[in-house]
């Protein structure tokens, strides 16, 4: 039925919601309707549309919270309302904001004490944005200081999330990726005498690389730029992206040194929405000492009332994901982040020794001492009989998202899979999947048409 031949003169508050107008005629696409409708109509028929959408709980491809407490719900309906930049009008929330950074800075043994300087982002790649802007206005400052061109500033990565693709090219900074070696999942120490030179504001150090969930080695990293600089007399401070892996290796790898125990790390940052299990939407930036951060960088903001300092991207931003993330690190404390994540490890490493056994596949990364997630390839592409993309589809049949993507530059002919195991699935759900990989193995490997089963042989 057409919008026209609707009679919307009827009332319908008394109509099922599919008789209604807005449900017979269809949902505008293109023009804001003209009249209003009915709300419970509304409702339901977004709601019908988003249950297209896959299902999260099946997502094995985020690394983003997609489960949480009735509590966190509520705290969110209650934040609707709370801009967090308005800190006058708001003044708990802010503090919230700032225990959450005394919380973080202390987990990642920042030396600042009560001093800790941070701020909540929307996520890491905003996180990534300020420490990178922080990076390169301190380059910048010591290069005019010493009277020397600060004209082309480059920065030094492995390989990157995106985030940092676009840092460099939103700020106008060459971005140096170290491409991988053979048998790498990410930056190696060595590579980097060879890409550093007195134009780089910084090296960026990933713990969780995005494509194999694989940690960079960050103190063997910072090692390699003291014996630089002792050779060269350049001083390249390092940045850590702890995306994912700054809420897992305090707990779960507490003896791993990567964080500001390592002299030359002058700022971390990480998402919130990951493994530190608040709702999407937070991030955070958290650096060494006041002095990291380039007080050009931090405005004065007036206007509504009381002189606040803020450095962010965006202005106005909901309250309610930093009031999450204080309600998650209080209700789980440390030990209860260590349990929730040795919980997944330990099915993550369960899926790894069964990915293991099916036969077509090597590990890449199994779980062990990283992330908890597993990843792997075809151990022999030519001769496996499918591809992963294809078992990416057959997987998907079954609503799980699993993908299979390449590595980046110099190992993009090894394709991949990966897994991540988060908050909210649980070993039994893992084990269905498992059972899922090798029906799916079998039917990719097997000549019968799929189409009838029954007879094959
Ligand atoms: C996810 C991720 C990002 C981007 O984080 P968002 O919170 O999604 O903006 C950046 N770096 C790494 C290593 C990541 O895993």
């Amino acid at each position: 039925m057409a919008l026209h031949e609707v009679d919307l003169d009827r009332d319908e508050a008394y109509d099922d919601v599919y008789s209604t107008h807005v449900s017979a005629a269809g949902l505008p696409k293109y023009r804001v309707p003209h009249l209003p409708s009915p709300p419970e109509a509304v409702y339901a028929l977004v709601h019908d549309e988003l249950a297209l959408d896959g299902n999260s709980a099946q997502n094995l491809a985020t690394f983003c919270t997609t489960w949480a407490e009735p509590q966190v719900h509520r705290l969110m309906d209650e934040c609707l309302s709370k801009n967090m930049v308005d800190k006058d009008e708001y003044p708990q929330t802010a503090e919230i904001e700032a225990r959450c950074v005394h919380m973080i800075a202390d987990l990642w043994h920042s030396p600042a004490g009560r001093n800790a300087v941070g701020c909540s982002t929307t996520g890491s790649s905003e996180a990534a944005m300020l420490g990178g802007l922080a990076l390169k206005f301190r380059w910048r400052r010591r290069r005019q200081a010493e009277g020397k061109p600060a004209d082309r500033p480059n920065l030094v990565c492995g390989p990157v999330q995106v985030c940092w693709e676009k840092f460099a090219r939103y700020f106008d900074v060459e971005l140096r990726q170290v491409p991988l070696e053979p048998d790498a999942t990410g930056l190696r120490p060595h590579q980097l005498r060879e890409y550093v030179d007195e134009n780089t504001i910084g090296v960026v150090g990933i713990l969780g690389v995005t494509f194999t969930c694989d940690y960079e080695p960050i103190e063997a990293l910072a090692a390699e730029l003291d014996a630089i600089q002792h050779d060269t007399g350049l001083d390249i401070p390092l940045h850590v992206d702890a995306a994912s892996g700054g809420f897992v290796a305090p707990f779960l790898q507490p003896e791993l040194v990567w964080d500001f125990r390592v002299e030359r790390v002058v700022s971390i940052n990480a998402s919130g929405h990951k493994y530190g299990m608040a709702p999407l939407g937070v991030g955070w930036a958290i650096w060494r000492t006041p002095d990291c951060l380039p007080e050009e960088l931090v405005f004065k903001v007036d206007y509504l009332g009381g002189e606040m300092p803020t450095f962010a991207l965006n202005f106005s931003r909901p309250g309610g994901e930093i009031v999450a993330q204080y309600y998650t690190l209080l209700r789980l404390g440390r030990e209860g982040y260590r349990r929730v994540l040795q919980t997944c490890a330990d099915t993550a490493r369960a899926l790894a020794r069964e990915v293991e056994r099916m036969g077509p596949f090597t590990l890449l990364y199994d779980g062990g001492t990283a992330l908890p997630a597993v990843s792997w390839t075809l151990t022999d592409p030519d001769r496996a009989g499918f591809t992963l993309y294809q078992l990416t589809d057959e997987l998907r049949m079954r609503g799980w998202q699993v993908p299979a993507y390449p590595l980046p530059t110099h190992r993009q002919d090894t394709v991949i899979q990966r897994v991540l195991v988060r908050h909210g699935i649980s070993r039994d759900k893992i084990m269905l999947l498992a059972d899922d990989l090798r029906t799916a193995v079998s039917r990719l490997t097997s000549d019968a048409p799929r189409e009838q089963p029954a007879f094959h042989h």
